[in-house]
Order: structure tokens, then sequence, then C-alpha cells
């Protein structure tokens, strides 16, 4: 259906920001638009089926522990878990970092892995505990420094660092020089503390599927790309529209050409190489760290923490590089990781992500201005933090500025909207 000539609010961008936007605005009874260029909701998180695996665009996972996990319905979501933590290899040996408090019965193998001794493991242990349970306002003002530093300082140790936090973390970050804010990385490292990490049944893009399903069919607009924003009009191939309220929730960059003076990038990318084994190697979903010098960050058997992701029981391999690489010149590195014959590995399809995050180098700046005036508003990861959390806590912030705006109460039996204390 296409877009009206009026409207009340139009919201350009189905990702999480927009839908987080877009649905609460509905709820509190305003008349929304949502428009999208792509055919699905969900933006960044888009999953399509190849030879009938489910396929994320780029490996990436869902974490409970985001604050905003609380605007899904997460049963609705049938989540398939990895165990927080990961494999790490050294010298060929494979051994198990886990999270204690999950699995107890693997505290033996976290503390035989050659990760610098019990003295670093409990200074790992006291950062994660500062990190999940000090109130956010204390993290957000500690000193700041990058990633590596903070680290550092610490005391978890050169070892840890080099095998299991700098890969772990890049997988995350998009970055392996840890260069991100320590205060980012408090934040990160708070939700994998608090929460647990998986996939949902229908593949990553169920996620915006389900924020889309609240709003009524006929107000939400895909295959319908915006070609300008001016003032509160927006432009496209159809026609313009006016409406009382403009949210561009956009990716980074095409918020950056339809908004002159909003500075916004999104220069971290991903390659992913999607494998088939006919069975996983492994007794356990643990992510496998990649190897100091090796080219990728980490590799997973997706299939062990979400079944549905395979037709059929054979193990999906996801494997990721930052930078852009080809199928085999990683094949080897992708076996030995997961110990196997690399003649085992079928090769499924391989995804190249550009513009998968922006940066949060220092200074943090996690709660960027969204009322740009004039009824027009800006919203997105770029504004909050380069995560779903970021993306939603903006998508909500964005709604209470649009509320306050048109003069309407904040709703009050809605999805939660009041100040996001946690993660960006
Ligand atoms: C490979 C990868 C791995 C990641 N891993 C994780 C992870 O493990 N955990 C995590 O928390 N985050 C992860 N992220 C980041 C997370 O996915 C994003 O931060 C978040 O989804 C951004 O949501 P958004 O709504 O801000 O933007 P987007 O999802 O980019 O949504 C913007 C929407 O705007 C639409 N649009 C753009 N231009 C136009 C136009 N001209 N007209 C109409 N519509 C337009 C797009 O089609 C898109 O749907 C990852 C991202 C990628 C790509």
């Amino acid at each position: 259906m296409s877009l009206p000539y009026r409207a009340e609010v139009v919201v350009v961008g189905a990702g999480l920001a927009g839908l987080s936007a877009a649905t609460r605005l509905a709820a509190a009874g305003r008349d929304v638009h949502l428009v999208d260029a792509a055919q699905h909701p969900g933006g960044r998180l888009s999953t399509s089926r190849v030879d009938g695996f489910l396929v994320d665009r780029g490996f990436q996972v869902f974490n409970t522990g985001y604050p905003r996990a609380a605007d899904l319905d997460l049963p609705a979501l049938d989540l398939g878990w990895f165990w927080t933590g990961a494999v790490v290899r050294v010298d060929g040996r494979a051994h198990r970092v886990v999270d204690p408090r999950q699995h107890p019965a693997t505290v033996v193998d976290t503390l035989r892995a050659p990760l610098g001794g019990p003295v670093r493991a409990a200074a790992l242990a006291a950062f994660s505990a500062r990190a999940g349970y000090a109130p956010v306002s204390r993290l957000l003002a500690a000193r700041e420094r990058s990633a590596d530093e903070a680290l550092r300082a610490a005391g978890v140790g050169e070892r840890a660092l080099e095998v299991f936090l700098r890969p772990f973390l890049a997988g995350v970050l998009l970055e392996d020089r840890l260069e991100t804010s320590s205060r980012y990385l408090d934040l990160v490292w708070r939700s994998f503390v608090r929460g647990r990490v998986g996939l949902p049944a229908g593949g990553m893009q169920a996620i915006g599927e389900q924020l889309a399903g609240r709003l009524p069919a006929d107000r939400v607009h895909l295959g319908v790309r915006v070609t300008g924003v001016e003032g509160a009009s927006v432009r496209t191939d159809g026609g313009t529209t006016t409406a009382d309220v403009v949210v561009v929730a956009t990716d980074p960059d095409t918020a950056a050409v339809l908004l002159p003076g909003v500075e916004a990038s999104a220069p971290r990318q991903v390659t992913t190489h999607l494998h088939v084994l006919p069975e996983s190697p492994w007794s356990a979903p643990l992510i496998v760290l990649g190897q100091p010098r090796g080219q990728l960050v980490n590799s997973a058997v997706v299939s062990d923490a979400q079944p549905a992701y395979s037709p059929d029981g054979r193990a999906l391999v996801a494997s990721s590089t930052l930078a852009p690489t080809r199928e085999p010149d990683v094949r080897e590195e992708v076996a030995r990781l997961h110990g196997v014959a690399a003649t085992d590995l079928e090769h499924l399809t391989t995804v190249t992500v550009t513009g998968a995050q922006p940066a949060a180098t220092p200074p943090l700046q996690h709660r960027r201005p969204v009322d740009l005036g004039g009824g027009l508003f800006v919203c997105g990861d770029h504004r909050d933090t380069p995560s779903i959390q970021g993306a939603m806590a903006s998508g909500a912030r964005t709604a209470r500025a649009v509320l306050r705006h048109l003069g309407a109460p904040l709703p009050t039996t809605t999805a939660p909207t009041t100040a996001d204390p946690g993660a960006g």
C-alpha cells in the first residue's frame, strides 16, 4: 500500500530503531506509517534460506542481558542458546572457557585453560563482577580509555588478552585493536554477565518481524525507498508525504545523506563464511575463537545453539573475518579450529557486510541528540550504541521525544518507556 499524502508520523527505516519508535508511537495512539526500502522488516537483522539452511546476513546473536530485551516476547522467538564463554585453541588443543555460574561442571576446564593462571582468572572475575553489577552510572563515570588499556589495567594479563579476550571481543565490536571505548566495553561485558546469548528459531530477522507484527499491516510500507527528506516532508518514487513528524531511522550512512548536518557512519565490516558439516564435532554449543595471527575472529556451529538453522541435522558453521576474505583462503583455518578435515567442509555461501556497525571509540557519545527541530527526528544505533540494544534504546528515546513534541501524555500501560538506565 502506498504512503498517503498526509500523515501524522512517518518513520523512515524498519530496522530495530525505527520499529521500536513506531511500535511505541502506535501504542500511544499515534497514526504512524513505517516505510523501508527493503522487502523485510528488521534492517541489519536479515535472514535468508540457502539450500534449506537459515543464513543470517553476517553472524550475530541476541543477548538477553540487553535492557531492551524486555520489549520483546522472548518465548515467542524460541531462542536456542550458546553457552556463555568460548573454546580457545592453544598449541592445537581445545580448551573450554565457560561462565561457571551457568555450567558449574565446566569450572575445572576453565581453570585449566592456559589463560595465565589463578591470579589472572581472579582479575577477570573481578572485572566481570564490576561490569555486571556496579550501577551503570558508575560505569559511565569511570575514567575513559581504550578497551585494550582498560583490560590491561584490570590485570587480566597478556595471555588471556591475546588468546581469549581479544578474539572474543573482536567478534562483538568488529575490530581487533580494542580501540573501542572502555565505557562501551563495560556495557557490552555487563550484558554478557547478566544475560545469555541465543538465536531465534526463525533466524535473527524474526526479532524485527515480531516488532513489525505489532503494527497494523496497512501502516507498514516495505519496498519503498525514501529519496529525500525536507523538513517534515518525505519524498519517495511514489510521491511526497507531508507529516507532523518525520523520524529518520535509517542506517548511519543513509541518515548522513538524508539529513545534512547529522554526522553518522558505520565503518565496521565483517565477512562470514557458511559451511556445512555432516555432524557437529562438539558436545556443547560454544563459539570457537580465532587464534592470534589467524584470519578468523571466530567460528561457531550455529546449529548446535539453534537446531532450527539446519533442515536435516547436519551442522551449519559460521566463520567470520574482519577483513574481506575468500572462502578458499580460510577453509583450512576453519577446519583446524573445529578439528575436522577441510574436505568435510561443504561451502554453502559467503556474506560480506560493509557498514555493519558504527565505531564506539572514545569519547563514547551514547546519547546523541535525536530531536532536530521542526518535527524532524533521527534515531538508530549511531545515536546510542552500535548494537541491537543501542538501536532499540534509540528508538525508545526518540518515541519519547516525539510524544513530547506532539504534546501527548506518555503511555502508561504499554512496553517500558522510562529512561533506560542500561547499556546504550
Ligand atoms: C554482521 C553483523 C553482526 C552484528 N552483530 C551484532 C551482535 O551480535 N549483537 C548486537 O547487539 N548487534 C550486532 N550488530 C549490530 C546490530 O545489528 C545493529 O546495530 C542494529 O541492527 C541497527 O539497527 P538500526 O535500526 O539502527 O539500523 P538498520 O538495521 O540498519 O535499519 C535501518 C533501516 O533503514 C532502511 N533504509 C535505509 N535507507 C533507506 C531509504 N532511503 N528509504 C527507506 N528505508 C531505508 C534499511 O533498509 C533498514 O531496514 C551486528 C550487525 C551486523 C551487520
